[in-house]
């Protein structure tokens, strides 16, 4: 049942880029009605991942242009499209990567929504979150428990989705060692929950400096890669059960790899074209293995956005407002963001 029914069509601002490799520039934008099983949303905070450089340098297939990017969006629903069921005016929702499934493709069908053949991703499949208002389907929709500020809501429909799912899923259990390399956006959050699912864990970052925070982020111990000789560390720790390669570095989850135990994973987070090197002999004996995981769907959210609730892991951010958007984009890119980048819209 749709509950706003006016024809005159609805503005918001918009920080969008209008070429692969342009700059950020925020206009006014028209968004339309939500279709039937869609809504409509305000967007209070969208948080800047490094896979929007992605988009705005057009380094996914065809990524539409002008663009305006952005798939870790907080906010409110402010208007349900016909069919919408289960929600309401006014619900504070979050809308990651995983921005709809079509429930027809053969994934779907099998129930494994997260590799819908048509999965949207915002930004991608529709118009993304650097802006003050959103629509989308229903089944992007996830619940943002009280506990959360939209801003730190934000950041958790990716990196915290991401770092939590793969951890949950992975092979390790309470007391197992496992490694998280990489101490930025994903890594910070992988370090959170690797402590509070009960795994000994183990932050590795470059430089001796990131040691106290890694132990602030709940780690048992730190390893700087800088020093050298990852893997015989780990193996001196027993090895480890999983190494959560939050880092967009082949190179530094291929000198991983033997750090691992029997049975251990390598599990890939960090996206980057390069290749990563490992021999069949890395693997046979230990019967190690190399994977990788995407995001979450829209009830992973608001699972990982529950147990954060419950055991405290938060999103470090640092936010600034949407005008400033060229900005906080630059930090993020330049690895200086302390954890995560957030827009907020003051709405
Ligand atoms: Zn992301
Ligand atoms: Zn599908």
């Amino acid at each position: 049942m749709s509950t706003e029914t006016f024809a005159k069509p609805l503005t918001v601002r918009a920080a969008q880029v209008t070429e692969p490799g342009g700059r950020f520039s925020v206009v006014e934008r028209e968004l339309p009605e939500p279709q039937p099983g869609h809504v409509r949303l305000t967007v209070e905070a969208c948080g800047v991942c490094r896979s929007d450089a992605g988009f705005v340098n057009a380094g996914f297939p065809n990524v539409p242009f002008p663009l305006v990017t952005g798939h870790e969006i907080a906010g409110r629903v402010e208007a349900l499209g016909d069919g919408v069921e289960g929600w309401d005016v006014g619900d504070r929702v979050a809308v990651g990567w995983f921005g709809g499934n079509c429930g027809t493709c053969l994934p779907c069908r099998q129930g494994d929504f997260i590799h819908c053949a048509r999965m949207q991703v915002p930004g991608w499949a529709y118009p993304g979150g650097y802006a003050e208002g959103v629509v989308v389907p229903v089944s992007a929709l996830a619940r943002i428990p009280d506990e959360f500020s939209a801003a730190e809501a934000a950041p958790m429909g990716c990196a915290g989705v991401t770092t939590f799912n793969s951890l949950r899923h992975s092979a390790a259990g309470p007391g197992d060692l496992v490694a998280v390399l990489g101490l930025g956006g994903l890594g910070h959050l992988g370090v959170q929950f690797a402590g509070k699912l009960g795994f000994e864990t183990v932050a590795v970052a470059r430089g001796a400096d990131k040691a106290d925070a890694a132990k602030n982020f709940g780690a048992h111990h730190y390893i700087d890669s800088n020093a050298g000789d990852v893997a015989g560390r780990l193996q001196a720790l027993g090895g480890a059960k999983v190494v959560l390669a939050t880092a967009a570095s082949s190179d530094a989850m291929s000198a991983a790899i033997d750090g691992l135990g029997n049975n251990g994973e390598l599990i890939v987070l960090g996206a980057t074209p390069e290749p990563i090197q490992v021999s069949p002999f890395q693997l046979i004996s230990s019967s190690r293995t190399v994977h990788g995981h995407p995001s979450g769907t829209a009830r992973d959210v608001e699972e990982t956005l529950h147990f954060a609730a419950l055991t405290g892991v938060r999103p470090l951010i640092e936010t600034r407002p949407l005008d400033d958007v060229a900005a906080a984009y630059d930090r993020m890119m330049s690895g200086d963001a302390r954890y995560r980048m957030v827009l907020t819209t003051g709405r």
